[in-house]
């Protein structure tokens, strides 16, 4: 979706009030993104002289003798006023991200911004889930690239949920894996919006969740649940475990020094 960024450039005086005060003249660009920031730049460096983020209120007025823009957030407010006419004029701008691929539905860029992938030209959009890693690969069944999730073990699956699902992969392989630790009924793998958990299978009698992390399944907890190996470091497939959560080699539990017998 390309938005419009308004571009004004001429001698100004530019003042801005808050947590300091400062008034600057000269030879400016001022950008004001779609999104209201403000942005003043003189001929130096990479960094704005005043700017202002996301600003709740902003006037723009132009007219034969020149502009003016205030902007204003809280208590802080930046003028930007011009001394002589300057020029002022609009341009398409859009978002930018990591190149991925081609979109197999119009040919356009894919990019990835943050936990999307866009196309820049259609704007078919995926949602990724958390930890999410693009691959080269792409599906053989729609075009898209694939990408590779950790939720216990590691899915290379296509990025668009409708093609290949994360729930159903975690649940094909997961599915009654482990047993509730309070009534001993198997976990069983949910997705009932988007989010995946494991539930206690004998819900709603009993109501135990957990949340699968992102990472891989390294070990068994003391507690008979899995450990993860997470960018967070190993932790029990419970959170709030306290049984020590070492992982092992042949996934069998591990006790550290001392005696733990007593917490099985
Ligand atoms: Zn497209
Ligand atoms: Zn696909
Ligand atoms: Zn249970
Ligand atoms: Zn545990």
């Amino acid at each position: 979706m390309s938005e419009t960024v308004r571009l004004f450039t001429g001698d100004c005086t530019t003042k801005f009030d808050g947590t300091r005060s400062q008034t600057q003249r000269g030879t400016v660009v001022i950008v004001v993104k779609p999104d209201r920031t403000v942005l003043v730049h003189d001929a130096d460096g990479y960094q704005p002289v005043a700017w202002l983020t996301r600003p709740d209120e902003l006037t723009i007025e132009e007219d034969d003798a020149g502009f003016s823009i205030v902007a204003q957030a809280g208590e802080q407010t930046l003028r930007v006023v011009s001394n002589a006419k300057g020029r002022a004029w609009s341009a398409p701008i859009g978002a930018a991200g990591t190149p991925i691929g081609t979109c197999p539905d119009c040919s356009g860029p894919l990019v990835r911004i943050r936990g999307d992938v866009r196309c820049l030209d259609c704007e078919d959009r995926y949602g990724l889930p958390s930890g999410a890693a693009i691959l080269d690969d792409t599906c053989e069944a729609c075009g898209l690239p694939k990408m590779a999730v950790e939720r216990g073990e590691r899915f290379e699956l296509c990025v668009d949920y409708a093609c290949e699902g994360l729930a159903d992969a975690v649940r094909d392989r997961f599915e009654g894996e482990w047993d509730c630790p309070d009534c001993g009924s198997p976990l069983s793998v949910k997705s009932p919006d988007g989010r995946i958990f494991l539930g206690c299978s004998a819900y709603p009698d009993c109501e135990t969740t957990f949340s699968i992390p992102s990472g891989t399944i390294s070990g068994a907890c003391a507690c008979g649940l899995p450990v993860f190996d997470t960018p967070a470091g190993e932790r029990c497939l419970d959170g709030t475990c306290d049984h020590g959560s070492h992982a092992t080699d042949g996934g069998r539990p591990f006790w550290p020094s001392g005696d733990r017998s007593s917490a099985l």
